[in-house]
């Protein structure tokens, strides 16, 4: 038998650019809020930030492309109808249930 406690946890509620001030949350502005980049590392040996030194930055996504946009790689989604490739496999919800066989589409076999 197990006992359980109560355990607090926390989770970023509100995150502000560390360039323009914008305040991101996850309930005022989805798209801002997911488009947001968060850099956080620690310096190792030979880093010019110092050997250890923790260093962190959240840039809203304007001022990613802003910032950083001269350097940036952005390629458009690679399907052949122009859809994103991470999609693939996911299965549409149809009005009518749907059997294991008719999921996986490669694998299906019409029956008599
Ligand atoms: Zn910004």
């Amino acid at each position: 038998m197990r006992e359980y406690r109560d355990r607090t946890v926390q989770e970023v509620a509100a995150c502000t650019c560390d360039r323009c001030g914008r305040r991101m949350t996850p309930v005022d502005d989805q798209g801002e809020w997911y488009e947001k980049m968060a850099l956080d590392w620690r310096g190792g040996f030979g880093s010019i930030f110092g050997d250890g030194a923790h260093v962190s930055l959240d840039l809203c996504q304007q001022c990613v492309r802003d910032t950083l946009g001269r350097w940036l790689r952005v390629d458009p989604p690679s399907g052949p109808d122009g859809s994103m490739q991470a999609l693939k496999g996911v299965v549409p919800r149809p009005n009518a249930p749907v059997s294991v066989d008719r999921m996986n589409p490669g694998e299906f076999h019409e029956r008599d």
